[in-house]
Parts: C-alpha cells; sequence; structure tokens
C-alpha cells in the first residue's frame, strides 16, 4: 500500500548558511576543477529518484515518481534525512549508501591486512568500520611458522590507523574505527591504556567489551581470568576492580575507552542463529555481526510540534514520516553498491535499518519543557516509543509487501511477528546531518548557545543558536553584548538580566548532571533496537568516583554502551557529538 497522500514539495530547500557551506564542500557533485555542478535541490532528487528505483523491483507497475516525490519532500523539508554516505553517494558511480562496516580481524596476518585493504575501500565512500581485535593472539606469543614473537592487537591497530590516514576519503571526510577488546584478552591493560598518548590511534574510538561475568566479579571484588584466545589457556587472574578502575582512571583522564555490554548487546541480538556480535561501528550506536552493514536516518524532531498557542508533538505527522522513512530505508539495501561480496551477502541477510531522531533538544524547547527536568524524560518516552511502533509496524507492511528478511528464520522474530528488518532503530549522533537539517544533533542537548566560528580568512564570528536568538528578541532581552558575553564562556545562569523560565528552557550540556545524561540515554535505549550514541558530560572538576558511578549507572540502567566527555580532557576522537566546530 501507499504510504499516505503527499505533503508540501517545497522549491526551495531553506538551508542555513553553514548547511550550504557542507554541502558545498563534501556533499554536491563537482566537475573537475572542483566547482558544484549541481544544486542542494539537485542532489536531494538525485537521492530521491535512485532510492524509489527499488520499488520497481517489488512492483514494476509501480508509480515510481510518486514515491519519489514522496522521498524527496521528506528530505527537501529537512524532517528526514539519511546518513551521509546516501546523500553523498546515490545515483553516481560509487553508490555505496551505508554508514556502519563491521568487520571481523581473525589470528593471521592474511586476514589482519584483508581487513585494512577493506577498510580503505569502505573509508573511500564514506563509511565507518569497527573490529574486535579479540581473536588476535597476545603479543606475547610464539607464531608457528617463523617462531618469531607475535606484535598484539594494539600494534596492528596502527596499521588501521595509518591506512585510514592515508585514505582520507578522497576529500568527502577522514575515516572513522572502532577497536574493541574483550576485557579478558590478555593485552586488556595494552589496550586501555594506549591512547594515552597524544597523537597515537587518532582515527580509533576505543572499546572494551565488558561481560556480565565481570561485571559482577568487580560488584564482589573478585578475580577473573585472562585467556589466551589463541590456545584457550588461562593467561593469568587479574583482580576485576583493578581493571575497571584502570579503565574508569584512563576515561577519566582522556574519555578513552568507553566501554561496551557485550553479553546485553548479543542479549538482544535479533539474529543469533547467525553468529555473535563482536563490534559496533564507530560511534558505537550499530552493533553489527561480522561483514554486515547498516544505512542509518534520521527524523528531525523539530519540524514534528504543531500548534500556535499551546503546543504539541504532531504524532500524525511523526507516524507518517517514519513510515515514509522506513520504506526508504529498506529500499536503500536493494539499490546500495556494497564495497564487498561479504557484505552485500550478510547484509541483505539481516536488512537491519537504523532509523533514528535528531533536534530532540529543540523539540523540547518550543513545547516548552527543559532538557533537564523529569517532563522531557516522559516526552523521550512517549517520543521513542511512538517511533519505535511506528517504525515496526511499518516493517512488518512491508514484510507483507515483500517477504520477511531472508534469515528470519531462528531469529528473535520467528513464529512471533513477520518483520521485513531485524532492526529499525538506531540512535546516530547525526553530526553532519544536523548541521544540513540545522537542528540539534541526535538526543543531546545544546552544547553551546552561542559560540564563534573561526571563517576561512581569519576573521571570527558569533554565531547564535536560532531557537534562543528567536527567544531573546521575543522577549525583548536580545542584545549584541549579551550574545558576545555568552560566546566568550559566560553562563546564561549568571546572567541577572535574564527571566529564570529563559534560563530553564535553555539549559546546555553542562547544566545537566552526568546522571541525567545518562537516565535520558536509558530512555531512548528503552524503545531503541539497536543502540544510543550519547555523550554523557562531566564538569572539569568531576573525580575518577564520579566517572566510576555513571559506569556503574549505566550498566545497572540497562545502557548498550557508554562514553563520556570531561570538560577540558585530552580528548582526541575520530569525530565528536554535540561540540561546536
Ligand atoms: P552523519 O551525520 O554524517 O550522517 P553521524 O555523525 O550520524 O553521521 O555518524 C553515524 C555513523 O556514520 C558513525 O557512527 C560512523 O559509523 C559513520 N561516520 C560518521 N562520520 C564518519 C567519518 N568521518 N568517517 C567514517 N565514518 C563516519
Amino acid at each position: 500500500p501507499k504510504t499516505t497522500g503527499h505533503r508540501e514539495v517545497p522549491e526551495k530547500v531553506a538551508l542555513a548558511e553553514n548547511a550550504l557551506a557542507v554541502l558545498n564542500k563534501r556533499y554536491l557533485k563537482k566537475d573537475k576543477q572542483g566547482n558544484p555542478i549541481e544544486t542542494p535541490e539537485d542532489m536531494l532528487r538525485r537521492v530521491a529518484r535512485t532510492v524509489a528505483a527499488a520499488e520497481l523491483v517489488y512492483n514494476p507497475r509501480c508509480d515510481v515518481r510518486d514515491i519519489e516525490n514522496e522521498f524527496y519532500g521528506l528530505m527537501a523539508r529537512l524532517e528526514f534525512l539519511p546518513n551521509s554516505p546516501t546523500l553523498m553517494n546515490a545515483g553516481r558511480e560509487l553508490g555505496q549508501l551505508s554508514a556502519c562496516f563491521v568487520l571481523p580481524i581473525e589470528d593471521s596476518i592474511e586476514s589482519i591486512f584483508d581487513a585494512v585493504k577493506h577498510t580503505a575501500m569502505i573509508h573511500k565512500s564514506g563509511g565507518g568500520t569497527g573490529f574486535s581485535f579479540s581473536r588476535l593472539r597476545p603479543e606475547s606469543d610464539r607464531v608457528g611458522t617463523t617462531g618469531g614473537v607475535a606484535s598484539g592487537p594494539v600494534s596492528f591497530m596502527r596499521a588501521f590507523d595509518v591506512a585510514t590516514d592515508v585514505i582520507k576519503q578522497g576529500g568527502t571526510r577522514r575515516g572513522a574505527n572502532m577497536a574493541i577488546l574483550s576485557i579478558d584478552h590478555p593485552d586488556i591493560e595494552h589496550f586501555i591504556t594506549a591512547k594515552q598518548q597524544a597523537g597515537v590511534l587518532t582515527n580509533f574510538n576505543l572499546s572494551v567489551a565488558i561481560t556480565d561475568k565481570f561485571m559482577a566479579a568487580v560488584r564482589d571484588n573478585g578475580e577473573y581470568d585472562l585467556v589466551n584466545p589463541h590456545n584457550g589457556e588461562v593467561f593469568a587472574r587479574r583482580k576485576a576492580r583493578a581493571i575497571f578502575d584502570q579503565i574508569v582512571q584512563l576515561a577519566w583522564k582522556t574519555g578513552d575507552p568507553g566501554i561496551v555490554f557485550i553479553d546485553r548487546i548479543n542479549a538482544e541480538n535479533p539474529t543469533p542463529q547467525l553468529g555473535k556480535i563482536e563490534s559496533t561501528n564507530p560511534c558505537g550506536e550499530q552493533p553489527l555481526l561480522p561483514y554486515e552493514s547498516c544505512n542509518l536516518g534520521s527524523v528531525n524532531l523539530s519540524k514534528m510540534v504543531k500548534g500556535n498557542g499551546k503546543k504539541e508533538v504532531d504524532y500524525d505527522k511523526l507516524g507518517y514520516t517514519v513510515r515514509t522513512a522506513v520504506r526508504f530505508l529498506d529500499d536503500v539495501i536493494d539499490v546500495n553498491k556494497f564495497p564487498l561480496e561479504q557484505i552485500a551477502e550478510q547484509t541483505r541477510r539481516t536488512r537491519k535499518i537504523g532509523l533514528g531522531v535528531m533536534g530532540f533538544a529543540d523539540m523540547l524547547i518550543d513545547l516548552g519543557i527543559s532538557y533537564n527536568s523529569p517532563e522531557a524524560l516522559a516526552t523521550a518516552e512517549a517520543v521513542m516509543g511512538f517511533v519505535q511502533s511506528e517504525s515496526h509496524r511499518a516493517s512488518e507492511a512491508l514484510a507483507a509487501e515483500r517477504g520477511v528478511f531472508p534469515a528470519y528464520e531462528g531469529s528473535m522474530y520467528d513464529g512471533k511477528v513477520k518483520m521485513r528488518n531485524a532492526s529499525c532503530t538506531t540512535i546516530a549522533p547525526t553530526g553532519t546531518l544536523s548541521i544540513i537539517a540545522g537542528c540539534s544533533s541526535g538526543i543531546e542537548p545544546h552544547f553551546a548557545l552561542c559560540f564563534t566560528r573561526n571563517i576561512m580568512d581569519g576573521t571570527r564570528m558569533i554565531e547564535v543558536n536560532p531557537c534562543f536568538e528567536r527567544a531573546a528578541r521575543d522577549g525583548g532581552f536580545y542584545s549584541e553584548d549579551l550574545m558576545k558575553k555568552l560566546a566568550e564562556g559566560a553562563h546564561l545562569e549568571d546572567m541577572t538580566e535574564i527571566p529564570a523560565e529563559v534560563k530553564k528552557l535553555f539549559v546546555t550540556a553542562h547544566n545537566i548532571t552526568p546522571r541525567g545524561h545518562v537516565m535520558m540515554q536509558a530512555v531512548f535505549q528503552k524503545y531503541t533496537d539497536n543502540a544510543v550514541s550519547k555523550t554523557v558530560n562531566f564538569p572539569a572538576d568531576a573525580t575518577v568516583p564520579d566517572v566510576e558511578g555513571v559506569y556503574l549507572m549505566a550498566f545497572d540502567e540497562g545502557l548498550k554502551g557508554i562514553t563520556i566527555y570531561r570538560d577540558g580532557c585530552k580528548a582526541d576522537q575520530p569525530m565528536s557529538t554535540g561540540k561546536a566546530e
């Protein structure tokens, strides 16, 4: 069945200046001299047309123009955007449309360097890669064929890092990797400290895969075994607390490593019959099987509010948007040009998609709700609960029309509900998408209301958050002087001229306690099939026990993983969210 009627299709997409700059730099088709040869509208038309062509696979007589227009309208109104590789590559030679990949690494030189090569191919197309290095033998082990000494996971990670530097993604974007090591790998301490030196592994996020057994040992102050993956022998015993403390200490210091709760991820693995999940994509929101890829997309919640006086969430519009977006993302799988045959096969088996949201903080402001309040958590619950159930219903409807995903038998849906996609929802950081859509990123609160942007010729410009500017003008307290002060780091709550309601409404990441951040992440996780990208901000003077408390809370609250950022810590992430550029 057709999704529903058409909505207004704007002639011109309402893009802010920095959105245009981003598109010009990296997304629009260019001639040999580097001049754009398409407009943003052309770009969205190219994407809509390419993706809608998948409809013909299922129904050669369908009105494909009609569906193309629906897809185009959704994007042109900035109500939904697919992940960057889809915008960049659809209908072009590369044709690689996914943001997230996980590649397997076996304990052999051949496998390791195959993975380096495949990583290079994926980065070239704008995708990010995640790996588990847990199968590699530890650094002190003997190598069978040569009698030499093995290099161990951390040394091999350097090969991926250098390859990433070299590729630089042909002018599109710098590559990003996730490295995961199991908590019981003999090299775990080396891994935990791997990024402490400045300038190393800068293209990597690190996460320790933590098991439930390990968490229990931390709680009981017990010991656990380090096991050599090569021969299964116990390598050593460690106090769980000592390793946990080390992880927390280093995360406090530099933001790395994060942790992922790998048993929880596997307990919710939708297709356990295909094997275990060992890794996620670079920002942690998408756990995947080896060789699996996933395409993401995000609904702009700031456009899902209605009413003039008393505002409310427009659930009709949100429902239509979610259903159309699910159809769009399912279509992407069929027109995607995968970089490797194994990836094509594995991805088509599960047909995972990851629909998420952005502009959540903007939506709250529009609704008059402070991010730092019980009402915000309740809104998150209602909105994401709705996105989750609507996306599942849409996938069910697609299954009736197009059949279930091929690995349905033996999946967690088997015998319960017929689904077209093994997963439907993922909350991405939307680092670039939110700039294009002109909204707050992902589910993050605003990082700053005003900040200074460096322009290329050396001049600096003050940029004011549009919602805040409107509120300031409407409230009669707008002044250039005020904006300048805020951009220089003054806090809204210290300013006497600002009304109390405004202070409450415009809370930024720093005004929210780390526990508040975790609570918000937990609510979204509850209604997300995959995982949630969120940064838990700490003030500069936070202590190591503060960080520890939050890591433990993350486990108790059902998160699949957590990343923290302490103000002023020397984080060296391949990409960061929520921070002003
Ligand atoms: P975007 O807004 O550009 O669509 P996100 O910030 O939402 O991207 O990131 C989503 C995922 O896309 C990341 O987790 C990662 O897998 C991939 N990704 C993001 N940025 C990069 C990058 N610079 N290089 C490679 N992959 C990236």
